[in-house]
C-alpha cells in the first residue's frame, strides 16, 4: 500500500490530506500529523491520556534531534518514572535486540511484498525489514514509541510508513499487506477478540500472520515482568507480589495469554492454518547472548525444541511461543463501513 492511502477509523471514509494531517471525508474528524507520524488515534493507550501521551511523544522528539537512537531510548527510560533502573537496562537491551528477533519474524512470513508490524513498538523488526528492501509499515498505539523508531530509522538511513493507530481499529483499507507480524502485542490489548478479527481484514486472502507472545503458564520467568510464577497467581496477590518486587503494577493493563488462548481468538476471527509452537531461536541469537550460563540455557532450548514431547512441553510451559495462521484465499470479505 502506499503512504496516505488512509481511511478514518472512526467511519471507514477516506481521509484526505490537508495542511495539518488527514481530514475525513465522511464524518469530518481530523488527525494530526505529530512528530512527522500520522496519529489516527480514537483513544490513548492505558498508560497515558491522549495530551500528554503527545506531550511526551514531542519531547522526545525533541531530544532525539540532538541525540542517537541508543541515547533516546535511554531517555525515555529516564523520563518514565514506572520503570526502575534494572528493569530499564533490562528493557532497553530488549529493544536493541529486536532487529534479531525482527529478522527471525520476517524469516518466517518469507516471502513477503507488503508487511505491517502490528504493535512494532521501537520498530526492530519495521528496520529489518526496510534493511531487506520490502515495504513494511508499522503501527502502535504509542506516538512514543513511534518517535524512537523514526529516530531508528533515520540514523540506518532507512525509509519506513510509520502510523500511530489502535490496531483493532485501523486506518488501512480492507487486504492491505500479504504479511503481517504481531510480536509482543496480543497481551496488550483491551480486547482480543477484536484485535484478532482486525488483523484478519487487513490481511489480503492466502496471506500469513506470525506472531509471538509471553506464556502466562510458564515455569520460567514471565517476560514481560522478568518474575516467576506470576502467571498461577490471583490477581489481587499478584498485584501485591509484582508491586513488592517492582515498585509498581508493572502488569496492571496486561491480559496474559498462553499459546490456546491466542489461537482460539485467532480461529474464531477467521484464520485457518493455525499453528502454535515454542518461539524459535536462531544459531546466530544463541551466539550473540550474552554470558556464557545465557548461552549455554539458549542452546538447551533449542535442542529440546527439535524433540516432540520436549517441544510439547515447552509449548504449554516455555516463556515464549510463535504462533503462524493464514487467512484463507478466496475469503474476501466486503469492506465493512458505518461501525
Ligand atoms: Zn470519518
Amino acid at each position: 500500500m502506499t503512504a496516505g492511502a488512509y481511511l478514518c477509523p472512526r467511519c471507514r471514509a477516506s481521509a484526505l490530506r490537508d495542511t495539518h494531517g488527514y481530514r475525513c471525508s465522511g464524518c469530518g474528524a481530523d488527525y494530526p500529523i505529530l512528530c512527522g507520524i500520522p496519529d489516527f488515534r480514537l483513544a490513548p493507550d492505558r498508560y497515558l491520556s491522549l495530551e500528554d501521551e503527545r506531550e511526551k511523544a514531542a519531547r522526545l522528539h525533541e531530544f532525539a534531534r540532538n541525540h542517537s537512537f541508543a541515547e533516546t531510548l535511554a531517555e525515555y527510560y529516564r523520563v518514565t518514572d514506572d520503570v526502575s533502573p534494572a528493569m530499564a537496562r533490562r528493557y532497553a537491551d530488549y529493544v536493541v535486540a529486536g532487529e534479531a528477533r525482527g529478522r527471525e519474524a520476517l524469516r518466517q512470513l518469507a516471502p513477503a511484498r507488503r508487511v505491517l508490524d502490528a504493535g512494532c513498538g521501537a520498530g526492530g523488526l519495521v528496520v529489518a525489514a526496510a534493511r531487506a528492501g520490502l515495504p513494511v509499515t508499522g503501527t502502535d498505539i504509542a506516538l512514543r514509541w513511534l518517535v524512537i523508531a523514526a529516530k531508528r530509522l533515520e540514523e540506518e538511513g532507512l525509509h519506513a510508513d510509520l502510523v500511530c493507530a489502535d490496531i483493532a481499529r485501523p486506518p488501512f483499507p480492507e487486504a492491505s499487506f500479504d504479511r503481517i507480524a504481531v510480536t509482543d502485542l496480543f497481551e496488550h490489548v483491551p480486547d482480543l477478540p477484536q484485535t484478532a478479527d482486525a488483523l484478519y481484514r487487513l490481511l489480503e486472502p492466502g496471506g500469513a500472520l506470525y506472531a509471538t507472545g509471553a506464556n502466562r503458564n510458564t515455569l520460567a520467568v514471565y517476560p514481560p515482568a522478568g518474575l516467576w510464577g506470576v502467571g498461577f497467581l490471583p490477581n489481587a496477590l499478584r498485584r501485591r507480589y509484582v508491586t513488592a518486587r517492582r515498585g509498581i503494577d508493572t502488569l496492571r493493563f496486561l491480559s496474559m495469554q498462553t499459546p490456546g488462548s491466542i489461537a482460539r481468538a485467532l480461529r474464531t476471527a477467521g484464520f485457518t492454518a493455525v499453528r502454535t509452537a515454542p518461539m524459535s531461536v536462531p544459531a546466530e541469537r544463541a551466539a550473540a547472548a550474552t554470558g556464557g550460563a545465557k548461552r549455554a540455557l539458549i542452546g538447551i532450548y533449542r535442542l529440546l525444541r527439535e524433540v516432540p514431547i520436549a517441544r510439547a512441553g515447552l509449548l504449554r510451559l516455555g516463556p515464549v511461543f510463535e504462533i503462524s495462521a493464514q487467512r484463507p484465499a478466496g475469503s474476501l470479505g466486503s469492506e465493512r463501513t458505518g461501525q
